[in-house]
């Protein structure tokens, strides 16, 4: 089988890297352009990509001082609801189901988790009552349910020496370096690993009733029987073959002022979560690495120019510590339902992208390497062809991303501010819409469960829509939680008992800084690997 991918930006490394292990036997040729550079952002990301990179065989130790990246325990939103310093963590957690939710949490085997469905009634349904009863507030529900939440609070380590002490099930996950990730992958795995490299540029794709018949370069044609297409936003190939694009209307978002940014102080600086405060016309995402962090606002051009977009985000960052100028972004917020169309293969990007909230890019990315290697494979031990496999993998990719989709757009149409013309405008799409609806729907669908989860067709599990209800002040008086009252005052003890077990485990932990220093950096400073690393 011979495999052409094209592009070599993060998306394209670790396909390539992943292709070769999972089908051995397969061509691999990987093309980028030398005068397309890679898009250099993306650097949050969720949980299912550390484990696909321990599954390429990549101990954290060696990658993580190579590039910089730390453990990220959730994602801080900041000002969404009213503009007052309001804060809520999503963090990574999984539901309970009644029959489990009295144990010990971290003792429990991870079954328990994967065994709790929509039908169940959950521990967050205990929860949700106890706040419609107005017994727990909305503050409340981080310390109570997240184990992650004082280690994020006062910015401290989940590890005691090299041992992980939160819950063990998929808890934390990365901030990765954009700029260095793809290169590391490509250096330490994939071309040792016989995928062969050309830097060329792509000059003309030939069509034919199949769809590529090849590709023309500087250096010469190239053809195979699959293209994968990672060449990102320009969407090389697919958009070729396809004329499967759809829209995402309520993403408000179309450009982003993006920036790498230095330290002055990484011990209150260098946070182990992920920044999404909302500003006058959209958001900004703060993203720490080891030795700096990336920022970008990201605005809706009808309320915005770009020149006050930057004013704005430049107001808030100290412009002595810009590593490089302000770049602006600009993408048309969608998605391919047929990504996979006759012998082109779109991946990542290419795909679609909705925008950078909530770290969605480089998982729809692994999502749809994953798919595309285990589908490869039915068609070469002939379980079936390539229509069969193409509709598989289409099924797929439109459920995660039209998922992802329902999971963005309600964090602005769920707003109560009133402080600037888009988040009124906000909020008249959330009664136009009925999206406070189709957020209580979530919390009960066969889809957004664990198991959904571990099988990879989501990454937001009912409890994440329910607090996401809570943060945004939703009404969840008519969520259906079915709870035994008789059990409410063994809830109540559950959630106190949880909330005080997690504040002494913390208390005791040494700073974030200081413990990534000493176990990922080999006691390097973070002003030092800056200098190794330059960006
Ligand atoms: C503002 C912003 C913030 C983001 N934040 C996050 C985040 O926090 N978390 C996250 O997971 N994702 C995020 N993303 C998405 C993330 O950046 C991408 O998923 C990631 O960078 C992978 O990109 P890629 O490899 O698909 O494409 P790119 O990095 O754009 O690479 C494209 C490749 O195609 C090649 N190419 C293009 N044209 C040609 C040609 N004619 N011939 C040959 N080669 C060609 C280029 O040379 C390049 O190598 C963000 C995206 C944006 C826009």
């Amino acid at each position: 089988m011979k495999i052409v991918i094209v592009g070599g930006g993060t998306g394209g490394w670790l396909c390539a890297a992943r292709i070769k292990q999972k089908l051995p036997e397969a061509e691999v040729t990987l093309i980028e352009s030398p005068n397309v550079p890679q898009l250099g952002v993306g650097e949050s990301v969720v949980p299912p990509l550390r484990l696909f990179l321990q599954e390429l065989g990549f101990e954290d130790k060696d990658w993580m001082s190579q590039t910089g990246s730390i453990y990220k325990l959730g994602n801080m939103f900041q000002n969404w609801v009213y503009n007052k310093g309001e804060k809520h963590f999503f963090t990574f957690n999984y539901n309970l189901s009644e029959k489990y939710m009295f144990s010990d949490q971290v003792n429990l085997d991870i079954g328990p988790w994967l065994n709790c469905n929509h039908a169940d009634t959950r521990l967050s349904d205990y929860w949700l009552d106890l706040y419609n009863a107005g017994i727990k507030s909305p503050e409340e529900l981080n310390p109570d349910t997240d184990c992650q939440h004082y280690f994020m609070e006062n910015l401290l380590s989940p590890y005691k020496d090299e041992n992980y002490i939160l819950n063990p099930l998929w808890s934390s996950s990365l901030h990765v370096n954009a700029d260095k990730l793809g290169s590391f992958v490509r250096d330490n795995k994939a071309l040792s690993m016989g995928v062969k490299h050309i830097k060329s540029h792509i000059k003309e794709v030939v069509l034919n009733e199949n769809g590529v018949e090849k590709l023309i370069t500087d250096q010469g044609d190239l053809s195979a029987d699959y293209y994968l297409d990672c060449s990102g936003l320009g969407r090389l190939l697919i958009k070729k073959v396809s004329d499967s694009w759809k829209d995402y209307d309520f993403i408000p978002v179309k450009k982003c002022w993006v920036m790498p940014v230095k330290y002055d102080n990484p011990y209150e600086e260098m946070t182990n979560y992920t920044q999404s405060l909302a500003m006058s016309a959209g958001w900004r995402f703060k993203v720490t690495l080891y030795h700096r962090y990336g920022t970008g606002y990201c605005f809706d051009e009808n309320f915005i120019s770009e020149q006050q977009a930057l004013d704005e985000i430049i107001q808030q960052v100290p412009e002595k510590n810009l590593i490089r100028s302000p770049r602006l972004l600009k993408w048309d917020p969608g998605h391919f339902s047929e990504p996979w169309t006759k012998n082109v293969i779109a991946i990542g990007l290419s795909a679609g992208f909705a925008e950078p909230m909530e770290a969605n890019g480089l998982y729809l990315t692994i999502s749809n390497i994953d798919e595309t290697w285990r589908q490869l494979k039915k068609i070469h031990d002939n379980e079936y062809g390539v229509e069969e496999a193409s509709r598989r993998y289409n099924h797929k990719s439109v459920i995660l991303f039209n998922d992802t989709y329902e999971f963005l757009y309600p964090h602005y149409h769920l707003t109560k501010r009133t402080d600037s013309e888009f988040w009124k405008y906000q909020q008249h799409l959330n009664i136009k819409n009925g999206t406070e609806e189709m957020v209580r729907s979530h919390y009960r669908s066969p889809v957004n469960t664990t198991q959904m989860c571990g099988d990879g067709y989501t990454i937001y599990p009912d409890y994440i829509w329910a607090a996401m209800a809570v943060y945004y002040r939703c009404n969840t008086k008519n969520y259906e939680t079915k709870i035994n009252k008789n059990l409410i005052e063994k809830a109540v003890n559950h959630f106190r008992d949880f909330n005080s077990k997690w504040k002494s485990t913390s208390a005791g932990q040494e700073t974030y800084y200081d413990w990534m220093k000493k176990n990922r950096f080999n006691g390097l400073e973070h002003s030092d690997l800056q200098n190794q690393l330059d960006i």
